[in-house]
């Protein structure tokens, strides 16, 4: 029995006879071009969900386009008919997976279950009714195509549900997120997959309507352009591994082009010049390909090393904050009960609390003066959290130094004598001028310059010297002690510096004195520098302040 059939000649191989040429111009490179920018993308990596959702989109689509193209060319109804349920089928499956290749690509998760379901449910009656007479009810031979009822428009409803359900998609995802990179990757994902559906749909529903099917021919070469943007923005953000591919792409091509120019050579010379040139081209791809894939892998490995250092850095500035809340939080709580004692040991001692006797004094004493340097350390730690948390207050006053250095001497000077050390106060004739000093700070970094110089020094003297200097005042404690070697001398103003001398004279310290000292010479407009001519030979510790300079006042 002979079928009856449209009123031109049947193809060969599915797809060519004289067909408009538009359609093989819009259908036979889009197919390639989708399939390819499936499974390169897909090559990028196997395992991940994104890049499956972008070959299954793409696959879907090459596969419609290809569906169209025969369906274009066949003029046999059985085949039109076939062909054409299988598009409206496959139609809507395109938009399903790039809602999910849209989903994995923002969340970096999987489509949750519920939202499959759902997808699925929406599409669930399209296949059902896509073989029955609800979707092509009959085939119209004057026209050559088949008669599109009810079911065929569904796929269409399915189609818009789609893209509204990404639009929204985007919308939510676009007021949640703030980080740029992460908008502008959206931004690219964004524009590309819905320009892909609108264009798509558009295009088929324009057709559907009008019977007018050139706008969406013309519309699929702008789809490939789409899917190659959005191809690319998966590859950017993703992997270098598109370089890999190009290179064995542009590889391929190289050896087979070379390689056919075999058939077409006869004479011998040739054959063998275009064979050698064969075996280069393979040998030296081959090594560019080896040689692209190394330097990827470094680049990868770098960028990979420098992300792990961000993160560790992050974690380690958080941990150095919870440190300096620690240390600040512990210092307070063990300042109060050691300025109560203070306070009660020095009215004991005094004998407010009634007489007694030399011996109980005594130990009072020796309470006191521990107790008193355990209220140092305390407030040691307490200036190295405000420090460290910027939260130093400072308070500028125009002063004079020399009393400030009377004090210290006469402070100092009885346990100078006890352990057997001269200590000496050599202040200029002339008297020095005023200073915008925070008195408080600066005692106490020149204290911490006396005590360090007693304890370091096992004979000899310690001298605290003023004198001005052209704009500045220098202070300085020189003495004859134990010395610094240059390697302490490299790290001396830093956090926790002790040199291995020091720790091994099992006097007491904590490395921080001379951080603090620094930090608040520095926000006076001072500088603060240490001299020695190396172990055994004294050192030397020189302050210098400005007498009037626009110096960093307030909080710092
Ligand atoms: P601390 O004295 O509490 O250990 P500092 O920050 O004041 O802390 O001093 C840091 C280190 O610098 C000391 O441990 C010591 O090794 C060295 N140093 C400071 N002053 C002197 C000095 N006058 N002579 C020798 N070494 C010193």
């Amino acid at each position: 029995m002979n079928l009856p059939v449209c009123d031109f000649d049947g193809p060969t191989l599915l797809l060519f006879n004289d067909i408009p040429s538009l359609v093989y111009l819009s259908h036979i490179p889009i197919f390639i071009i989708a399939f390819l920018l499936g499974v390169i993308v897909l090559r990028g990596g196997y395992k991940n969900l994104q890049n499956w959702g972008f070959f299954c989109a793409m696959m879907a689509f090459g596969l419609w386009v290809f569906l169209d193209s025969v369906f274009w060319a066949a003029n046999r109804p059985d085949i039109i008919m076939f062909v054409w349920s299988l598009i409206i089928l496959i139609e809507p499956l395109v938009h399903i997976f790039i809602l999910y290749l849209v989903y994995v690509s923002v969340t970096k998760n999987d489509l949750p279950f519920n939202q499959k379901l759902l997808a699925l449910l929406i599409f669930l009656p399209q296949l059902l009714f896509v073989p029955t007479k609800y979707t092509l009810s009959s085939f119209v031979l004057s026209d050559c195509l088949p008669n599109e009822v009810s079911f065929a428009f569904y796929s269409y409803t399915i189609e818009v549900i789609f893209i509204f359900w990404i639009a929204l998609f985007f919308i939510k995802k676009f007021r949640d997120i703030r980080d740029e990179k992460r908008r502008r990757e959206l931004r690219y994902i964004a524009t590309g997959s819905l320009l892909f559906l609108l264009s798509f749909t558009g295009g088929n529903i324009y057709g559907s309507i009008t019977d007018n099917w050139t706008v969406g021919a013309i519309g699929l070469f702008g789809m490939t352009i789409l899917a190659g943007f959005f191809a690319y923005s998966i590859v950017k953000f993703h992997t270098f591994n598109v370089k890999v591919i190009a290179t064995q792409a542009l590889v391929a091509g190289l050896i087979i082009l070379v390689g056919s120019q075999l058939f077409f050579t006869l004479d011998i010379v040739n054959v063998l010049l275009v064979g050698i040139t064969w075996i280069l081209v393979t040998i030296l791809g081959l090594v560019l390909i080896r040689s692209v894939k190394d330097e990827i892998a470094r680049k990868e490995e770098l960028q990979r090393i420098a992300h792990e250092l961000e993160v560790a850095n992050e974690e380690l500035r958080k941990l150095d904050n919870v440190k300096t809340e620690f240390l600040s939080m512990a210092s307070h709580q063990l300042r109060t009960p050691l300025t109560a004692m203070k306070g009660y040991l020095s009215m004991l001692i005094e004998g407010s609390y009634g007489e007694i006797s030399e011996t109980v004094k005594e130990i009072l004493n020796k309470v006191y003066v521990v107790n008193t340097r355990l209220a140092r350390l305390v407030e040691e730690f307490l200036n190295v959290s405000r420090i460290d948390a910027g939260r130093v207050q400072y308070n500028f006053e125009e002063t004079r130094l020399e009393p400030i250095l009377k004090e210290l001497f006469d402070a100092f000077v009885l346990g100078a004598q006890e352990r057997g050390l001269t200590l000496r106060l050599a202040l200029p004739k002339q008297p020095l001028p005023k200073l915008p000093l925070d008195t408080l700070k600066v005692k106490e970094v020149i204290s911490n310059l006396i005590d360090n110089a007693l304890k370091y020094t096992k004979a000899g003297s310690v001298v605290i010297k003023a004198e001005r200097k052209n704009d500045q005042v220098a202070v300085s404690v020189e003495d004859t002690g134990i010395g610094i070697t240059p390697e302490t001398m490299a790290r001396l103003f830093e956090k926790f510096s002790r040199s291995k001398e020091t720790a091994k004279m099992e006097v007491s310290g904590t490395g921080l004195g001379l951080y603090v000292g620094k930090k608040f010479v520095e926000a006076h407009g001072g500088t603060i520098r240490a001299e020695s001519k190396g172990a055994g030979q004294g050192s030397r510790f020189v302050v210098t302040l400005p007498v009037s300079v626009s110096r960093k006042s307030g909080a710092r």
